[in-house]
């Protein structure tokens, strides 16, 4: 078929392109003839001389950096075995002159005149965003590749029974730095990071960053845990001095989790999650903590994740209750409100206590749904209390941040008095001074509105220190309610002169003060001389289901 003249330019113009880039060392080429044993190669990025290897496994071998090597092979392997349609690999090479370039490169086998030829195209991509295999700001591997070098260490630490680590390191102070100090801090403070890090660890060691700003390092295999306890503390130690970043002096703390393999699992997913659940508890426990994945640690994971499979089942089948604990007015000599507090009981599980299902439930967006759940049952309960005739003041339920900023969440409300035929004025809402500055930041309205709709606001947990409280006195709320570790040490003079002085300011203010989790009858008569308005705790009374309390209710007609 003759080539018309406009193909022949095109060619023309696409063979001096090519020839460029390949002058450039932008790209290069490489055909093997798998068949006769013959190999050719033109390429300009590593610097080696081409023509001296008898076949394209021995010239990965040469030119892929020694951490990827096993990478580079493994993926011509995979091609040949799986037969893929593409040949298509990803890893570092060290060029002749000692630098690290990030290579792609595409191939495919095509017969030749009876001959099975391997044609690969590489590509230099170093520095850019287009290849998958690192992560650009601090050309450090990312999970991707991370994800495959954990699959072939796991393999090789099984095969030559020996252990390998996975080390999760999150910054835990990360997005208040970032918030306070920008973008640029960000790049400058993940660069700045990672080169500490990469000085830290083992030469044969692999540190990676993930997609969410943790980094992961992989330990293909020691011989003693210790060498393990030690690099995390050293990596702790390192970073307990403060750190330079565009001349601003900040401290970084660290939250470290390890995972152990084969030992805690041959499985590169379970591993991961094995460690982020281990940062997590690192972070719960508190500042520069590091967790290794125990038994103990473990059973909680697994206990965590049943909780979470479990609770959409809690409202279906109404495993949900609650239990009404009194308040005592002190004054009045009588019980004068009832806290709603949740309760779920589990068939797999048993009872699960509210302080550990509830953070879950916020965090997987349950709380929505169970949160509307409390808030009718109670209401409901407040509303079938007043038409038998019954004396109270408030019914209190507990409302979390999640649920307050939800914009429905007051019409929800005052829907549900409408409904039962209840005055917002005998609902308090209990919210903790975390929630309420929360909220007030994002939202000063929410507080106010649900004020002005007459409904009372209690500050809950109050005096663990979050705020300081002329943030909080600047709203009419109703209550503060002085957390159960401060009277759990009401003899003691500074917990009297602060209880005291809160006294006093809301007082002052028109607020009642109540002390939660008085136990004792030491503690009630301190705290009533101390001029307390109400108490609530097991002295008076436990957390009742609703027909104990009606049994109260019914005595103080
Ligand atoms: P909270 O609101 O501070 O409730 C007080 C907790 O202390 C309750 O635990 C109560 O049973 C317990 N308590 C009361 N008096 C005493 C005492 O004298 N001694 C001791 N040791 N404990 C006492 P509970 O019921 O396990 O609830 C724990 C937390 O779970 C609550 O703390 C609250 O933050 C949350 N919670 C409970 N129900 C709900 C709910 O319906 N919604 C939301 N968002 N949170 C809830
Ligand atoms: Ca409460
Ligand atoms: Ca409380």
């Amino acid at each position: 078929m003759p080539i018309n003249t406009r193909d022949t330019y095109k060619a023309e113009e696409f063979s001096k392109v090519y020839r460029h880039a390949l002058r450039t060392g932008d790209i290069g080429i490489c055909r093997w003839n798998i068949d006769k044993g013959k190999i050719y190669i033109s390429e300009k990025i590593t610097g080696y001389e081409l023509d001296s290897f008898k076949d394209f496994k021995e010239y990965l071998s040469k030119i892929a950096y020694y951490k990827d090597k096993d990478l580079a092979l493994q993926d011509l392997e995979d091609y040949f075995n799986r037969n893929t349609i593409y040949y298509h690999s990803t890893f570092r090479v060290e060029t002749r002159a000692g630098q690290i370039k990030w290579v792609l490169l595409k191939g495919k086998i095509f017969k030749e005149k009876g001959d099975k030829v391997l044609n690969v195209i590489m590509f230099n991509v170093t520095g850019s965003k287009l290849h998958e295999g690192h992560d650009v700001l601090t050309n450090l591997i990312n999970d991707k590749i991370l994800f495959r070098k954990l699959e072939s260490s796991i393999k090789i630490a099984k095969s030559q029974n020996k252990k390998g680590a996975l080390i999760y390191i999150d910054i835990g102070n990360f997005k208040i730095l970032v918030n306070n100090f920008g973008i640029q801090f960000r790049y400058e403070l993940l660069q700045n990071f990672s080169q500490c890090l990469n000085s830290l660890i083992g030469e044969y060691d692999e540190l990676a960053k993930l997609p969410s700003d943790k980094f992961v390092i992989l330990i293909r295999s020691f011989n003693d845990i210790k060498e393990i306890q030690d690099m995390c503390k050293k990596i702790h130690e390192y970073f307990e001095r403060p750190v330079n970043i565009m001349d601003i002096q900040i401290n970084i703390s660290l939250s470290i989790g390890v995972a152990i393999f084969p030992d805690d699992s041959s499985d590169v997913d379970e591993l991961l999650k094995f460690c982020d659940f281990a940062v997590s508890q690192s972070k719960y426990l508190g500042k520069n903590i590091c967790t290794f994945f125990d038994k103990e640690i473990s059973e909680s994971y697994f206990r965590k994740n049943l909780i979470v499979s479990e609770l959409p089942n809690g409202l279906v089948n109404n495993k949900f209750y609650l239990h009404y604990q009194p308040k005592f007015d002190i004054s009045a000599n009588k019980f004068n409100s009832y806290e709603a507090l949740l309760r779920w009981n589990n068939s797999k599980i048993g009872f699960v206590p509210p302080n550990e299902f509830i953070p879950i439930a916020e965090n997987k967006g349950y709380i929505i749904e169970i949160g509307k759940w409390v808030m009718e049952e109670a209401i409901k309960t407040a509303a079938s209390w007043n038409k038998k005739g019954y004396k109270f003041e408030t019914i209190s339920i507990n409302i979390c941040p999640v649920q307050l900023k939800r914009k429905d969440f007051i019409f929800y409300l005052l829907g549900l008095c409408l409904k039962h035929k209840i005055s917002p004025c005998q609902v308090e809402i209990e919210i903790t001074e975390g929630t309420l500055m929360e909220t007030c930041r994002d939202n000063i309205e929410i507080i106010d509105n649900l004020i002005k709709s007459g409904f009372k606001i209690a500050i809950d947990d109050f005096g663990i220190g979050y705020s300081n409280l002329s943030s909080i006195l600047k709203f009419p709320i109703s209550t503060l309610k002085v957390d159960k570790s401060i009277i759990d040490n009401i003899e003691n003079e500074v917990n009297k002169v602060l209880f005291k002085s809160i006294v006093n300011i809301a007082n002052h203010l028109g607020f009642k003060v109540i002390a939660e989790g008085v136990e004792t009858k030491e503690q009630f008569d301190i705290l009533a001389q101390l001029g307390c308005n109400g108490i609530q705790g097991y002295y008076f009374s436990r957390p009742l289901p609703k027909d104990e309390i009606e049994n109260i209710l019914k005595k103080s007609f």
